[in-house]
């Protein structure tokens, strides 16, 4: 018998066999079983050997989830639109045994994005998980006062170039068989935010981008979800210290009654891109203080 089956039929006590075995043990044993079945199951959420794609990876939410794959064994890629800001965040990944690499693309460009993902094949030889997180919001407006070219750069940005990395990197996915892709979505997605229209539009869009692609990929063993994050405090919330008023009423409808921090985002992104959410596909995690519930 394994030594798994044995720790599972210990911890459950289910049958005869279990008991007679149980009996036969000693404590220091049956211990020792156990904290092998918890190192296993610890060990599913290991990235050790995966090559990530984290866009928009060189600060805020993005910079802290290529930080914490690194630190769970990843090699990644940090991808966004600034040369050195893209290598200082490849060099930050180095400092945790990771191989990294830095790209300065922007991910709008279908040319570029193509680049992007053969050059990343050509060093690596795969792509195991893509985070699609760079994202803008430079616009908080009255819908009657917003600019057409405003809602144009909100939606490349935020849900056309999800669709076109999704595309260019779900195409070596699907012929390697393998792949996890997580898209970071907003509470905005699913919560009509006033002021919002292009951002709360190109978010919800992303979700339903994480669906169809969850059904489509589903037999190609390729799960696809998303994170959807409430008020973290990044460059992109910056402004918020300039209409106190409006950061106060975030936090009060917040349950949680603060902000993020963008390391908060990471543990959600570790758990989808690894082993312990092999099941788990077309899923939005909010990481929201409570916003979501309330
Ligand atoms: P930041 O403004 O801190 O970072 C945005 C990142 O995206 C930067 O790395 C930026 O780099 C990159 N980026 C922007 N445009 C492009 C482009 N065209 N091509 C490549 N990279 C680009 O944002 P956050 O960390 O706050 O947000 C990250 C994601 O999380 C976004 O999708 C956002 O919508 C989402 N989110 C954020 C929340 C928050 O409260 N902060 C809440 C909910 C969701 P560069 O400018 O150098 O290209």
């Amino acid at each position: 018998m394994s030594r798994s089956l044995i720790a599972y039929l210990l911890l459950t006590n289910r049958n005869a066999h279990a008991k007679i075995v149980s009996r036969r043990l000693s404590t220091v044993d049956k211990k020792q079983i156990i904290q092998s079945l918890i190192r296993g199951a610890v060990s599913d959420f290991s990235l050790e050997g995966k090559i990530a794609i984290i866009t928009g990876g060189s600060r805020g939410i993005g910079r802290s989830i290529a930080l914490g794959y690194a630190n769970a064994g990843a090699d990644v890629v940090i991808v966004s639109r600034t040369q050195e800001d893209v290598e200082r965040v490849a060099e930050e990944a180095e400092a945790f045994g990771a191989r990294s690499l830095g790209l300065p693309v922007d991910v709008t460009n279908s040319t570029s994005v193509r680049q992007m993902t053969e050059k990343i094949l050509d060093t690596f030889g795969r792509i195991d998980v893509l985070v699609n997180n760079a994202g803008i919001s430079p616009v908080y407006t009255n819908v009657l006062k917003v600019k057409e070219e405003d809602w144009d750069r909100i939606i490349d940005v935020n849900l056309k170039a999800p669709f076109l990395c999704c595309q260019a990197v779900g195409r070596a996915m699907v012929e390697q068989n393998e792949g996890k892709v997580i898209n970071i979505a907003s509470v905005g997605a699913t919560t009509g935010l006033p002021k919002f229209i292009a951002y709360c539009a190109s978010k919800g869009g992303l979700v339903q981008i994480t669906r169809v692609l969850a059904s489509e990929w589903a037999t190609n063993n390729i799960q696809v979800n998303a994170i959807a994050p409430g008020y973290v405090e990044t460059d992109m919330t910056s402004g918020l210290d300039e209409t106190p008023w409006l950061k106060e009423d975030i936090i009060q409808r917040t349950p949680m009654e603060r902000l993020a921090q963008p390391d908060e985002v990471v543990g959600a992104a570790i758990f989808l891109a690894s082993q312990a959410s092999s099941y788990i596909t077309g899923h939005i995690l909010y990481v929201d203080g409570g916003w979501s519930a309330a």
